[in-house]
């Protein structure tokens, strides 16, 4: 295909592009952008020489420099002093100051009053006027605050994201009367498998009771682990590190103390699994352990995408490289430094030196946009993978630390999936803030493009699968403890992908039927192909839109009304390739660890 050559003029300067007549549209657009310095949402006017606007595409009719075409940028940003001296005021200025006041509203607050929603619904209809106006069509600059039907509902707080001092105190004074002979041998050896699912539903009604109970199950880790003997643990200072660890989870969704224990209790299994006592020593076991035990200390709820486009206290000090894997191991040092809950106190220097330089390594292996390095670099030496070999060993460390965060899938379907419905909980709080705070949003993070099914799939096939075939390779005994049920896992949430599309061209259908006729077919009323899924996929849709469950939808459907439709979980273009692909493209799932 020939190239073009466009010659035309931005703010009186002479420019030429050049592009084969076969390029797409975007692309010629975005030639356009960047040679008038553009932003991504400016508009671009171009005129031909007869002074008529013409459309900017692969189309467009090659010219010669002494009959330009002339390029204007419309919209000019809204930073732009000049903007604001038109207007009288610094627009953005004054909306940060309503994302602050709104923020602070819902911090403070727990959720903002009535009135803050329908002021909300006011400005949107007034910005969908304006923005039906031509010539003030600049006003789509502003971000989009209230898509969908779903209130903003960031679920943190100051008041809840923290433990209470009242909750504290009740499990510190109850752990440190218990004794592990309170662990039946039953659970010891339960303990030791990565089936054991005696404890995870994520939201148990006695909380307390819960937690005092994983206190002491970790506790019986160390201690059946022979570390106590080995490492001359004061019974009493572990108690104090791992009540100091509890204290410092946070009351979230998904990383909290309970998810801690999970990733835990995990790499415990597979230590026994793999029969790791007799293939490295007693110090690399501690490391492991421990990494597990602090790999998500202090965890707010917010990936670290979010942290570095917010610019975070810790995206700052951490200099965007890993803010939060950093700060979890920061805080894990910060509670060992205390000589009461230092487990460590009775190490020599160089054990201490080699522990710490142990569990740094691990902690910072969990920030999966390192996946892919730490996975390539395990695959290189699988093939001669030796156990005295100190690199050989660390990075099997960092391969297990990995494994453990993300095997939820690995756990039987009525365990996993509760964990899954936490895990989207806090991913959804996370889009709703970016939304309300104009940050970009994180594509598998947000409530109107993902569903359970949509979420795992992809997760599973290309990031968890791999590794977990990977560590099977060297430890052929995991094949039927972990690999069997992800592969079940796999095969349950793309059948209820399935469903979900299915549902929703029967659905569509009958709206085509409400359309033309008023004689909707029989056979189509109320017939639900996913309903033996509703009741899973139900939780995600009621996340989104409130309480559309299948008894409603049955209700909905007979009486030809619409609503429905806006609750769909997924809008209606996007299959399984498009969501496995997005979610690729976002480096998906990575912060699900
Ligand atoms: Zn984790």
């Amino acid at each position: 295909m020939a190239t073009k050559i466009i010659f035309f003029t931005v703010n009186g300067r002479p420019e030429k592009a050049e592009f084969p007549g076969d390029c797409p549209a975007q692309d010629v657009k975005d030639l356009f952008r960047s040679a008038a310095e553009a932003g991504p949402h400016d508009i671009l006017k171009l005129y031909n020489p007869k002074g008529n606007i013409t459309n900017i595409s692969p189309g467009l009719e090659p010219n010669s420099s002494s009959c330009c075409y002339k390029l204007e940028v419309v919209a000019a940003d809204c930073n732009s002093a000049e903007l604001a001296g038109a207007l009288g005021f610094d627009l953005s200025s004054m909306e940060k100051r309503l994302q602050g006041l709104e923020k602070r509203i819902l911090t403070e607050a727990g959720d903002a009053p009535a009135v803050v929603y329908e002021m909300k619904k006011q400005v949107d209809s007034f910005r969908e006027k304006l923005e039906s106006v031509e010539h003030l069509s600049w006003l789509g600059l502003f971000k989009d605050l209230s898509e969908g039907t779903h209130k903003p509902s960031p679920f943190y707080h100051k008041r809840t994201l923290h433990k209470t001092r009242k909750e504290c105190e009740h499990v510190r004074e109850k752990f440190l009367q218990m004794s592990s002979l309170e662990v039946s041998e039953e659970v010891r050896q339960y303990l030791k498998t990565p089936t054991f699912d005696n404890c995870f539903e994520p939201k148990p009604t006695m909380v307390a009771v819960e937690d005092l109970r994983l206190c002491t199950e970790t506790r019986v880790m160390y201690t059946d682990l022979d570390f106590i003997a080995a490492f001359n643990i004061e019974p009493a200072v572990l108690q104090h590190f791992l009540f100091e660890v509890y204290r410092r989870y946070n009351n979230i969704p998904f990383h909290n103390f309970k998810h801690c224990f999970c990733v835990t209790q995990m790499m415990y299994g597979l230590i026994w699994l793999t029969d790791l006592k007799s293939k490295m020593d007693s110090e690399d076991l501690l490391i492991m352990l421990t990494s597990a035990v602090c790999h998500d200390l202090d965890h707010t709820g917010y990936n670290n995408a979010y942290q570095i486009n917010a610019r975070t206290e810790l995206a700052l000090r951490y200099n965007d490289i890993s803010p939060l894997e950093n700060h979890h191991c920061a805080i894990a040092f910060e509670i060992l430094e205390k000589t009461e809950s230092n487990i460590f106190r009775n190490l020599s220097m160089n054990q201490y030196k080699r522990i710490r330089e142990g569990i740094i390594k691990c902690i910072l292996a969990t920030d999966m946009t390192r996946h892919n390095e730490i996975l390539n670099k395990f695959k290189s030496i699988l093939t001669a993978f030796d156990f005295t070999n100190k690199e050989h060993r660390e990075v099997l460390m960092m391969i297990l630390i990995k494994v453990s965060d993300i095997s939820n899938e690995a756990r039987p379907m009525e365990v996993a999936e509760p964990w899954l419905d936490c895990l989207l909980q806090e991913f959804y709080n996370q889009s709703d803030v970016e939304k309300l705070e104009g940050l970009p949003v994180t594509p598998f993070m947000d409530r109107d493009k993902v569903t359970k099914p949509s979420s795992q799939t992809g997760f599973i096939r290309f990031v968890l699968l791999p590794l977990f075939i990977e560590l099977a390779n060297l430890f052929p005994c995991l094949e039927q403890h972990i690999i069997h049920p992800v592969r079940k896992a796999l095969d349950y949430y793309t059948e209820m992908e399935k469903a979900l599309e299915r549902e929703k061209v029967i659905r569509a259908q009958i709206c085509v039927s409400i359309d033309y006729s008023e004689n909707v077919p029989p056979n189509l009323i109320g017939r639900s192909e996913a309903h033996s899924f509703w009741p899973a996929a139900n939780r995600v849709v009621s996340g989104r839109s409130g309480d559309f469950t299948s008894s409603s939808s049955m209700k909905v459907f007979s009486s030809y009304t619409l609503c429905p439709l806006a609750a769909l979980p997924t809008s209606p273009s996007r299959g399984v390739a498009a969501a496995v692909e997005e979610n690729k493209q976002s480096r998906r799932g990575s912060q699900r660890a």
